[in-house]
């Protein structure tokens, strides 16, 4: 079994270039880990990539996607319109994928119910929802899914992958471990990228109490014990533990920030503290910066260090100690390999 082979595939929008992974290439089972957005330029990208190695999109038999933000499943559609390939992914993102109309009413209409939580000011949240909807016609016809839950096994060729429920960033977040000479690699989606931190919160609105969720899917992969993980975006990952331990650190120290945001201007809603956290925000980041406060703020909520109160969120207990929230770090800093 070899490298999976790695095609970058533009992005100017969301978390940079982009990977797709193909399994199998020779095996006449070809396997897409992933399909980016659905541009003119990105799809001359891929079946460029897809020919260097003889295949066209009528070729794959598979592909599974890692979640179903539309730089990851954009041309999903189009692959298997081409050739019928099947296409998989988590039953929580499936709905999503396939634009059911329900799943995406539900979707907006929690969007809109938390940005009046959040305290959104209506031109900002104008601003934002003008900048969606120059993305409403970036993704071609859906597919049609046929879902997975989490440990499925899904072959691909030259051997199988089973699927490690990793929610969070995404609801149906789901990346794909396989056995390999050397140690197990994991193909890691969002869930775990190199520099960047995902963003949790605001990337999925469904998602309930979503850095808890994440914190116990960066333990996940810190247990794993993987030997690489090839993430979404980005370069490959040599040592996934320390990079899930590193997060798990910098989310610990962004809550310690919202401890002091609310220690100094509390009560306040997440609007208030996303500003003080990250400042004037543009495109995307209107969606990301106060859900990333939300979601940390919830978790302080739900720690009885804060309480939601008509003024926002008032510090309750100043002083409390943060362990008790990030028990997933101890556990994950104690292992042999983590740094503190
Ligand atoms: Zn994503
Ligand atoms: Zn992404």
């Amino acid at each position: 079994m070899s490298d999976p082979v790695r095609i970058r595939l533009g992005n100017r929008v969301f978390e940079g270039r982009n990977n797709a992974y193909l399994l199998g290439a020779d095996t006449g089972e070809a396997t897409l880990i992933d399909t980016a957005i659905a541009t003119p330029e990105v799809r001359t990208e891929l079946e460029a990539g897809l020919a260097e190695h003889g295949l066209g999109f009528a070729d794959i038999e598979r592909v599974v996607l890692t979640h179903w933000h539309e730089d990851h499943v954009g041309l999903a559609g189009a692959i298997q319109a081409a050739g019928g390939a099947t296409v998989r992914a988590h039953a929580a993102d499936a709905p999503v994928i396939e634009q059911d109309p329900d799943a995406v009413a539900a979707m907006r209409e929690r969007q809109h119910e938390l940005f009046d939580e959040w305290g959104m000011p209506e031109a900002a949240r104008e601003e934002l929802l003008a900048f969606l909807d120059r993305f409403e016609d970036i993704t071609d016809e859906p597919p049609s899914i046929e879902p997975f839950e989490d440990g499925a096994h899904v072959p691909v060729g030259d051997g199988e992958l089973e699927t490690v429920h990793l929610p969070g960033h995404a609801a149906g977040l789901t990346g794909f471990a396989r056995a390999r000479e050397g140690g197990p690699e994991l193909f890691s989606g969002d869930a775990l990228l190199p520099r960047y931190t995902p963003n949790v919160g605001g990337a999925d609105v469904r998602v309930e109490r979503a850095l808890e969720k994440y914190l116990d899917t960066l333990v996940c992969i810190a247990d794993g014990e993987f030997a690489r993980a090839w993430p979404g975006h980005r370069d490959p990952i040599d040592d996934p533990t320390e990079r899930a331990v590193e997060i798990l650190t910098h989310h610990r120290e962004r809550t310690e920030r919202v401890v002091g945001v609310l220690a100094e201007h509390g009560p306040a809603d997440a609007w208030t503290v996303s500003a003080h956290l990250f400042g004037d925000l543009e495109g995307i980041h209107v969606l990301h910066g106060p859900g990333e406060a939300d979601a940390h703020l919830v978790h302080l909520e739900a720690g009885g260090i804060v309480e939601h109160t008509e003024a926002g969120y008032r510090l309750v207990e100043p002083d409390s100690d943060l362990d008790e929230l990030f028990p997933a770090a101890a556990v994950a800093a104690s292992r042999p390999g983590g740094d503190d």
